[in-house]
C-alpha cells in the first residue's frame, strides 16, 4: 500500500518561491567587484532570477544545458543559482583559481553553452575565450556601462542589460526532482578533474540537513556570511538553506582579506560565518593587531581542511565564537560531518572537550559512514582504529559526470555502493570522526587542490629527470605546500632553482613547488608505484625554507 500524500517534487525552484513569499525582506547585502556595498532582498533576488530564466530561455538553452558561472560570492551569483537550474538547465560554478588550461579543458569537458563573469576575471576570459568551442553566449556581470568596449570577446553582453530585456513573471516548469541541477568539478581525485553533478532532490535534502540545529542551525534570524565561494561546492550549500531558512545573506565578493571581512562581520551583524581555515587565519591575525572583538558573531563553521587546535581555541576563548569544524568533500555535496557536541561531552571537563573539538565531528542524518582495513572489512568505532572512510546517502555521488573514472562506488556484502572518501580515519564511540590521513596523493592547500600527477609530469618533462615525486609537506598558514622530489638522469646537471623556474607558465602559480630536493632514489612498491607514504615518512624532518627554525 502507497502512502497518500501528495508526490510533490523537491525543486530548487520551490526554495526560491518560499524565500520571496516568506521572507521577502530578509536582506541580501554584497561587496561588489564595483567596490561598492549592495543591498537587495530576498524578494528582488526572486524577482529577478525569473527574469535569468526568461533570458536563458531566448537564448535557447535547452534542459539540462550547462551554463558557467566565473565569479565571487554576489547577489547576481545568487540570482544565476535560482534562475538556471530553476528554468531546467544546470549551474557549472567554475573555479577561478585554476590555470587557463585547467579552466578550457573543464569547460570543454562540461560543454558549457554560455558563461556569465564577473569582470575581475575578463583576463581568464580572455585567455580561454578562442578555446571554449562549445560555449556561444558570454555575460559581464555588470551594468551596460561597464561593458568593456574592446574586450576581444564576441557578442558581450552585460548581464543588466541581459536580465533587463525580459519580464519578472515566469512559471517554474515541472521538473524531474532527480533532473541535473548543479555541476562542480573537483581536482582531489587522480587524473583528469571530475564533477560531481547535483540533482534538485539532493540539493534540497542537503539544504535541510545543513539548516539543522546540529549542522550549520540556520533561522530566519540569522545573519550569514559565506566566505566559502559559490563556486566551491556551492558555498557548501549555503545560499540554498539561507532560502530555506529566510536568513539574511552577506557576500564579501572578492574582499577576503582579514580588515574586509571583520568590517562586514561588524556592519551587517553577522551572526555565523563559513570558510576554511587561512581565511579565519587572516581574520584572526587582523583582529588580534588591532585588539579588535566581535559584536555579533556567534559560531564559525570551519571546514575543508583541518581547523588548528590554536584556531578553536582563539574563537571559542578570546572572542567566545563557537567553533563548528565541519568535514565534507564535492562529491558529497558537501556536508558529511559537523563536530557538535552531545550532552556527554558537554559535561566533560574543558581539555577533553577541546579534544573532542577538533574531530571532524558526527554525520549529519542523511549520511552514513564507517571505516574499513585494506580488505574492506569494517573497523571498529574505537576512537583508535583507523581505516579507509566509505560513506553513502542521497546527496553523495553515485558516479562521476560522463562516468569519468568508472563506478566510484565499493560494494559491501549486502551489495550496497559506499563512496571511498579517500581520507583515513578514525571513528569513536559516540560517533565523532576524526581525519588521521588521506590516502589519496593529491595535495591542499588553502583549501584549494593541486593535483600530484600535474607536479611531477610537468618536471618528468625536463631532460635532467628521471623520476620525480610530488608530496604535501604541513605549512603553518596554507595546511601543505607541494614539494617535488627528483631524481636526475645518470651524469645530468639540475638545479633547485632552475627546477622551479621550469614550472612557470605551465601551471597556476600557487600550484608550483615550495621546493625541489634531489635524492638517490625514490622508494618503489612491488606494484611498481612511487610509495609516497614511505617517501613522507624519510623526510619527516625536513623543513620548508621559510620555516626552517619555526
Ligand atoms: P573538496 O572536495 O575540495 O571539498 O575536498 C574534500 C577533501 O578535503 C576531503 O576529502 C578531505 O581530504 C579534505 N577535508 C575537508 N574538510 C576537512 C576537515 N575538516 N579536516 C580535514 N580534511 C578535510
Amino acid at each position: 500500500m502507497l502512502g497518500q500524500m501528495q508526490p510533490q517534487a523537491l525543486l530548487i525552484s520551490s526554495l526560491i518561491t518560499h524565500a520571496e513569499r516568506h521572507h521577502a525582506s530578509s536582506e541580501i547585502v554584497s561587496r561588489r567587484v564595483e567596490g561598492d556595498i549592495h543591498r537587495s532582498s530576498w524578494a528582488q533576488i526572486s524577482r529577478r532570477s525569473r527574469q535569468v530564466a526568461n533570458a536563458i530561455d531566448r537564448l535557447g538553452l535547452s534542459r539540462g544545458e550547462r551554463l558557467a558561472t566565473l565569479a565571487w560570492n554576489g547577489y547576481r551569483h545568487l540570482e544565476l543559482y535560482f534562475g538556471v537550474s530553476g528554468s531546467g538547465r544546470v549551474l557549472h560554478t567554475l573555479n577561478p583559481r585554476l590555470h587557463p588550461e585547467q579552466l578550457a579543458w573543464i569547460i570543454n569537458h562540461a560543454q558549457d553553452q554560455a558563461l556569465c563573469f564577473d569582470l575581475t576575471f575578463l583576463p581568464l576570459v580572455q585567455a580561454v575565450a578562442a578555446k571554449c568551442p562549445t560555449v556561444r553566449h558570454w555575460i559581464a556581470l555588470c551594468d551596460a556601462e561597464r561593458l568593456p568596449a574592446d574586450s576581444g570577446i564576441a557578442a558581450l553582453q552585460s548581464y543588466e542589460a541581459w536580465i533587463g530585456a525580459h519580464a519578472s513573471d515566469y512559471h517554474w516548469p515541472d521538473l524531474d526532482e532527480n533532473a541535473a541541477a548543479g555541476m562542480c568539478y573537483t581536482s582531489g581525485t587522480t587524473g583528469n578533474p571530475k564533477a560531481a553533478l547535483y540533482s534538485h532532490r539532493s540539493t534540497l535534502l542537503h539544504a535541510y540537513a545543513a539548516a539543522l540545529p546540529d549542522s550549520l542551525n540556520l533561522s530566519a534570524r540569522d545573519s550569514v556570511l559565506p566566505v566559502v565561494p559559490m563556486f566551491h561546492v556551492n558555498a557548501w550549500g549555503i545560499p540554498y538553506s539561507a532560502a530555506a531558512v529566510g536568513c539574511k545573506l552577506v557576500f564579501p565578493g572578492p574582499a577576503l582579506d582579514g580588515k574586509s571581512i571583520y568590517e562586514l562581520l561588524q556592519s551587517e551583524q553577522v551572526s555565523m560565518a563559513a570558510g576554511v581555515p587561512t581565511v579565519w587565519q587572516m581574520l584572526l591575525n587582523h583582529m588580534q593587531a588591532g585588539g579588535l572583538k566581535f559584536s555579533s558573531l556567534k559560531r564559525t563553521v570551519i571546514g575543508g581542511s583541518a581547523c588548528p587546535p590554536a584556531m578553536i581555541e582563539a574563537f571559542s576563548q578570546r572572542y567566545g565564537v563557537a567553533v563548528l569544524h565541519a568535514w565534507g568533500m564535492t562529491e558529497m555535496s558537501p556536508l558529511g560531518t559537523v563536530c557538535a557536541l552531545k550532552n556527554a561531552q558537554l559535561a566533560l571537563p574543558p581539555e577533553q572537550q577541546s579534544q573532542v573539538l577538533l574531530k571532524q565531528g558526527r554525520a549529519v542524518f542523511g549520511v552514513d559512514m564507517k571505516i574499513v582495513d585494506p580488505d574492506g572489512r569494517d573497523l571498529p568505532w574505537d576512537g583508535q582504529s583507523c581505516g579507509d572512510l566509505l560513506v553513502r546517502g542521497p546527496w553523495v555521488i553515485a558516479s562521476y559526470f560522463k562516468d569519468e573514472g568508472g563506478d566510484p562506488l565499493r560494494r559491501d556484502a549486502d551489495g550496497r555502493g559506499w563512496f571511498a572518501t579517500g581520507d583515513v580515519a578514525t571513528i569513536d564511540a559516540e560517533g565523532y570522526m576524526q581525519i588521521t590521513d588521506r590516502s589519496k596523493d593529491v595535495i591542499k592547500s588553502g583549501g584549494e587542490w593541486i593535483s600530484s600527477i600535474d607536479v611531477e609530469n610537468i618536471a618528468m618533462a625536463h631532460p635532467a629527470v628521471a623520476l620525480a615525486a610530488c608530496i604535501g609537506i604541513k605549512h603553518p598558514k596554507w595546511d601543505e605546500r607541494p614539494i617535488i622530489v627528483v631524481v636526475k638522469k645518470p651524469g645530468a646537471e639540475l638545479g633547485r632553482d632552475e627546477l622551479l623556474a621550469f614550472y612557470q607558465g605551465k601551471i597556476a602559480k600557487w600550484q608550483i613547488p615550495d621546493d625541489a630536493l634531489f635524492v638517490d632514489a625514490i622508494p618503489i612498491g612491488a606494484t611498481g608505484k612511487m610509495q609516497k607514504m614511505k617517501l613522507r615518512q624519510q623526510l619527516q624532518d625536513y623543513r620548508l625554507p621559510q620555516w626552517v627554525g619555526q
